[in-house]
């Protein structure tokens, strides 16, 4: 298959905005595997800041920046993102290049701990707020879950009222695969 997967498409976006010495965004860390892809991304002097609601996923995150690493890179927040402006320290607004959500669930963990409506726009606005010009915010949207589906239409809502002045914003999706595949919105600050 030439076309790109949903995954590997959200890296490719990724690569595109963000280069070494970047400071971008984990907006939801899980196990890590994104904040590892960012931490690479920027380099040795660049920063990543990562946020999860769970321990569980701040320690797994953590565990895997160490064993990469990459942990000086990375500054980790047991907190959810809708503080992302207020624990972003001020010296570095304006000069985020990235960003990433990976909504829903942490696989393999309590899937009522969601990703919610509310607190995702709002993240989503102060990272918009905070970002450079032609910096990138990369949802990966998970919709099969409970609570996916209220998601999902919450943000396609939102998203389609930005100000195309403000930013270009695409969606990337397959639409024939049954199970409710994973979609990408991608939101490029103008
Ligand atoms: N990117 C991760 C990875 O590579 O493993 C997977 C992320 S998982 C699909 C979604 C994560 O969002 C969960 O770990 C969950 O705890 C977290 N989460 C839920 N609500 C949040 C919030 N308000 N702020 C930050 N993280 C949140």
């Amino acid at each position: 298959m030439k076309l790109d997967r949903i995954l590997p498409f959200a890296k490719i976006l990724l690569q595109k905005c963000v280069k070494p010495g970047d400071i971008v965004v984990d907006a939801t860390v899980g196990n890590g595997h994104d904040t590892v892809f960012l931490a690479e991304l920027i380099g040795k002097t660049g920063k990543v800041y990562g946020f999860d609601v769970q321990e569980q996923a701040i320690q797994a995150t953590k565990e895997r920046l160490v064993q990469s690493g990459l942990l000086e890179r990375v500054t980790l927040f047991h907190k959810g993102h809708e503080g992302i402006s207020s624990s972003i320290p001020q010296a570095h607004h304006g000069l985020i290049t990235g960003g990433i959500f990976n909504l829903g669930y942490l696989p393999g963990s309590d899937k009522t701990i969601i990703t919610r409506p509310e607190t995702t726009i709002a993240a989503i606005e102060q990272l918009l707020t905070i970002m450079a010009p032609e910096g990138i915010i990369v949802l990966v949207i998970y919709h099969g879950h409970e609570g996916g589906a209220q998601e999902r239409e919450s943000l396609l809502h939102y998203c389609r009222q930005i100000d195309q002045n403000f930013a270009h914003v695409l969606q990337y999706q397959y639409i024939n695969q049954q199970n409710n595949p994973p979609f990408i919105i991608a939101i490029e600050k103008r």
